[in-house]
């Protein structure tokens, strides 16, 4: 089944796409503007195996008269942080998000 580009409505291909970490999800992709689909589940898929592979244990460290934790190196590129970012800290029900501003 051919697809139309939602954007330029030529066809488009299946391709794979790479959502970062190594982990490919299939896709169409619109050769034309570039434009690319996904299927929801596909991504919705991926993104829970690439939390769980993400996952890592971080210990509690003292840093000048506070605490706080050292980014694993996986996530530092991943999530492109940097010293001095601001991160927005929420508390969830499970624990606690960081929000990158
Ligand atoms: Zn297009």
């Amino acid at each position: 089944m051919k697809m139309k580009c939602l954007n330029c409505h030529k066809n488009m291909k299946k391709t794979k796409f790479d959502i970062g970490y190594g982990i490919e999800v299939d896709s169409l992709h619109c050769e034309e503007c570039g434009f690319n689909v996904t299927d929801d589940k596909v991504l919705n898929g991926a993104l829970v195996s690439l939390k769980e592979q993400m996952a890592k244990e971080v210990k509690i460290i003292e840093i000048g008269n506070g605490i706080g934790i050292r980014f694993p190196n996986e996530i530092v590129k991943g999530m492109k942080l940097k010293r001095g970012r601001e991160m927005i800290v929420r508390p969830e029900i499970d624990g606690l998000k960081l929000i990158p501003t």
